[in-house]
């Protein structure tokens, strides 16, 4: 059977109650992008950006994972082939549901030593200058891949990108790169690709296919479909 890959955005978490980024004219929850997700930002003002996630921590926390995150669980588990789920998102929802993923944006239930590279679970309220359980020192910030570092599991998502058979997008904008380049690589190596979305992406000329509409009801259909 071939390779499924998938990669999954924002949007597949909205209908769980997690706002989107780009849905409210390029701001997360009220919040400019340049004020919260970048490394400049955190070095101007750590207290604001440690607290925007301890709000996103706080809001994935009770958050249920939702039709279209059990869906892809299940493929992965019901088909006879590899299925990569790979997730630009830091909630823990697919998890949740009961599927294994690479986060390649990080994760908000995770803390990252800004001096050691040391990851370890982060306190529901994070604060600044949280201190390394590794190296002791107080560089402690939440492990989120923010704008101009460079993603995690890189290597791993390009091998499968190019060696699957059928890529999907499901609820993601196609603005944030790499990301937005997945389709691309995968379609030059011959995998049929697919963009399931609420509205169109940045990329969608660049898919063989589309489905619109909320991902709770266009991810349980295109699953049902694909095991038959
Ligand atoms: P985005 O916000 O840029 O785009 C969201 C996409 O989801 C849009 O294409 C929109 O049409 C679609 N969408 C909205 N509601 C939907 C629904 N009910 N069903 C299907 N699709 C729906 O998101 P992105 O492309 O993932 O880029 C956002 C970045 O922001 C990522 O790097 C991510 O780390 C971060 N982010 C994460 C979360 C989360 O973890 N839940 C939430 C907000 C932002
Ligand atoms: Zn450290």
């Amino acid at each position: 059977m071939e390779k499924i890959v998938i990669l999954t955005g924002a949007g597949i978490s909205a209908e769980s109650g997690l706002g989107t980024f780009r849905g409210a004219g390029g701001l997360w929850e009220n919040h400019r992008v340049e004020d919260v997700a970048t490394p400049e930002a955190f070095a101007r003002d750590p207290k604001l950006v440690t607290t925007f996630y301890n709000q996103r921590r706080a809001g994935a926390a009770t958050a249920r994972p939702n039709a279209a995150h059990a869906a892809l669980a299940t493929l992965q588990r019901d088909y006879d082939g590899e299925v990569i789920i790979v997730t630009q998102n830091v909630d823990g929802l697919h998890e949740a549901a009961g599927a294994e993923v690479l986060h390649m944006h990080g994760q908000l239930d995770q803390a990252l030593c800004a001096a050691c590279g040391h990851q370890w679970p982060a306190p529901m309220e994070m604060q600044v200058g949280e201190v390394c359980p590794s190296c002791g020192g107080g560089f402690g910030r939440p492990d989120i891949v923010w704008f101009g570092e460079m993603p995690y599991h890189m290597d791993e998502i390009f091998e499968h990108l190019v060696t699957c058979g059928l890529f999907a997008a499901i609820g993601t904008s196609g603005q944030v790169y790499p990301a937005a380049g997945f389709v691309r690589e995968a379609d030059a190596a011959g995998a049929h690709t697919i963009e399931l979305n609420l509205d169109p992406s940045s990329v969608v000329s660049q898919f063989a296919e589309t489905r619109f509409g909320p991902a709770t009801q266009t991810v349980p259909d295109w699953v049902k479909g694909l095991l038959g």
